[in-house]
């Protein structure tokens, strides 16, 4: 056997191996550029099958020969353009040009224009360019062996030069060729996969994240859900007893007005008109206190609905404002026992923040009414970047253990002993709370009571 033979079919198997394998990447993974270097390597595997029929004779090249070897560099240019995923015009370009002088090179084989030498540099100029899309990949996907391509590549000019300055046999120049191809295949083979593999394994990641946020978003969903019908389901359960307690609270006085209104025209009917003059205050003190109670929960709506007009308000001329209108309210009173330390300047609705003082004054002074010398301090102190309002008293107090209940609507503690429909500090509350404050009790255990509400520096309206 001669030893062309065995470079041939060395080369053969080696390419046709690489053509199987390529072929079976393009089977499962439908990667374009697998079945392009295929096709390239099949194409070899040809050429140096049929070496002996095709090697070249008395010095040429057979024009068959000439036109695998163009194809085969052409088609691995193209494979290389789709595997370094070269894309839009530029790859069109770079597609086109590689045809066009692949068929220039044909053309000029087949009309023996040019000697060997300048067809295998000519084809090495496919390699060249191979190579910079191999540098191009390299640039792009550091460590994934595109290096190792570009050097099998560059190779091949290096060997064709070698051979251009007679520093080895031409024919050799032939079989030389099929090991930077080879050693390309391999490696573009192997980096492929593995960038495929990432690929997935990215995609995987990517889904799996999506999933993840996915299933957080529906949890977080479902706890908003849950949140919204708890929160609708407490707000049902509070307007029903608040419809309980205005029809309790109402039907008493209201009962009252009938019965005693009967009494009176029964009276009147039987002409004693003594006994009806005596009934009639009555009456009307049952009616004020039901108009009292329509008017505190009207107040109590419109804290909800009123749109806030916040502005800087000194609280000073707001408990100034408050006092003076106590005052005016009773004005035979003893002075108001009411001591006032400095007040900061807050950003509130000013309406709102008097109806607030109203009601704690107001239960301050109520509620202290029978200690033997009735004291009432307002003052406030800074916290948390805003400041915390007081109200305290030194009256009957209240268990602290109902510090919180007191805030809601009809709570009263001390209902027989002192009038009031329980409703003045659900407003304080509410007022508070639009504010983006909050409110909160407490009675010491040596009896007087302070109310506390915080505002923060800047409004945040609720
Ligand atoms: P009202 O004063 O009309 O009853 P409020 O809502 O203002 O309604 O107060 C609810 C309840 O809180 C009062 O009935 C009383 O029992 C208790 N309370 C309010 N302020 C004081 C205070 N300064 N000292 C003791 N108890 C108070």
């Amino acid at each position: 056997m001669h030893a062309f033979d065995i470079y041939g079919l060395c080369a053969a198997l080696a390419s046709g191996a690489l053509a199987v394998l390529y072929g079976v990447v393009w089977r499962a993974q439908r990667l374009r550029w697998s079945l392009i270097f295929g096709l390239a390597f099949l194409m070899l595997a040809v050429l140096y099958g049929f070496d002996a029929q095709l090697r070249p004779r008395n010095g040429l090249s057979q024009p068959l020969s000439a036109f695998i070897s163009v194809a085969t560099a052409v088609a691995l240019t193209l494979g290389m353009i789709d595997y370094v995923q070269v894309t839009g015009r530029a790859a069109w370009v770079l597609r086109v040009l590689s045809v066009a002088l692949g068929v220039l090179l044909i053309g000029l084989i087949f009309s023996r224009q040019i000697t060997r030498i300048v067809g295998f540099g000519v084809l090495s100029m496919f390699l060249v360019a191979q190579a910079a899309l191999a540098l191009r990949a390299r640039w792009q996907e550091r460590g994934r062996g595109h290096g190792l391509v570009f050097l099998a590549l560059i190779s091949y000019p290096a060997v064709i030069g070698a051979a251009a300055l007679g520093l080895f046999d031409m024919a050799l120049l032939r079989y030389a060729a099929a090991v930077p191809t080879t050693m390309m295949g391999m490696t573009v083979l192997t980096t492929g996969l593995l960038r495929a593999q990432q690929q997935a394994r990215d995609e995987l990641h990517r889904r799996r994240d999506a999933e993840e946020a996915l299933r957080r978003f529906n949890e977080a969903l479902e706890q908003r859900v849950l949140q919204r019908t708890a929160e609708l389901h407490e707000m049902v359960a509070a307007l029903e007893s608040f419809n309980r307690s205005i029809s309790h609270d109402l039907r008493g006085p209201l009962g009252g007005i009938a019965g005693v209104s009967r009494l009176a025209s029964e009276a009147l009917e039987a002409g004693d008109t003594a006994t009806a003059r005596r009934l009639l205050p009555s009456i009307t003190q049952q009616a004020e206190s039901s108009a009292d109670l329509v008017a505190s929960l009207l107040a109590l709506a419109r804290v909800n609905d009123s749109e806030l007009s916040p502005r800087p308000v000194p609280l000073n001329d707001v408990v100034e404002e408050t006092l003076a209108h106590l005052r005016l309210a009773d004005p035979d009173a003893q002075p108001l026992p009411v001591h006032v330390a400095p007040l900061p300047t807050v950003e509130a609705d000013p309406g709102l923040i008097r109806q607030v003082y109203v009601n704690l004054i107001g239960n301050a002074l109520k509620f202290s009414r029978d200690a033997g010398a009735p004291q009432v301090d307002v003052g406030a102190y800074p916290e948390g970047g805003g400041h915390v309002m007081f109200v305290r008293d030194n009256g009957i107090g209240f268990d602290p253990a109902s510090a919180e209940r007191l805030f809601e609507p009809f709570q009263q503690l001390h209902a027989t002993s002192f009038d009031g429909h329980g409703v003045g500090l659900s407003i304080v509350k509410r007022v508070v709370e639009r504010h983006g404050g909050r409110v909160w009790a407490r009675s010491g255990p040596g009896g007087g009571a302070a109310f506390y509400f915080w505002l923060g520096p800047r409004l945040a309206v609720s």
